[in-house]
């Protein structure tokens, strides 16, 4: 079993997004980026840094007067970890919709939609007529 990791927040999702993207950044370059998107104060950007650090998301290491930040938890690794906890808070019976809805609203390259096809065709040799519900009485009207 893989360990869960933490989840993180909007803010913390903002700066991850720079460091993920730079694979080692300065807190100076992340209030650069973020200025205009965020306007967040610099005492914010490392608050959120620190926290990040603390969350295990990312490590530093100090080279001459600055810190370096780098991530230890994958773009990948962390995308995942939020749609599953999406997942997880949501009726089984209400995936199936949410996920249409999901899929209408943002672009799909031809590759997504290929692999999406096959899949979908390979689900549909088993779907079920209606999916279970996996909720606790009181919690869903299924
Ligand atoms: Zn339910």
């Amino acid at each position: 079993m893989t360990k869960k990791i933490e989840l993180i927040t909007d803010a913390e999702w903002e700066i991850m997004r720079v460091v993920w993207t730079k694979n080692e950044t300065t807190s100076t370059e992340v209030i650069e980026i973020l200025e205009e998107k965020m306007a967040w104060k610099p005492s914010t950007v490392k608050t959120l840094l620190t926290r990040l650090v603390t969350k295990g998301y990312l490590e530093t290491r100090k080279e001459g007067k600055q810190f370096i930040y780098y991530a230890v938890v994958s773009e990948q690794k962390a995308i995942k970890s939020a749609g599953n906890e999406l997942l997880d808070k949501i009726c089984d019976r209400k995936v199936g919709g949410m996920l249409v809805e999901m899929i209408e609203r943002k672009p799909l390259s031809l590759s997504d939609i290929e692999a999406l096809e096959a899949l979908l065709k390979e689900k549909k040799q088993t779907a079920p007529e209606i999916v279970p519900c996996n909720c606790i009485p009181g919690q869903c009207r299924c």
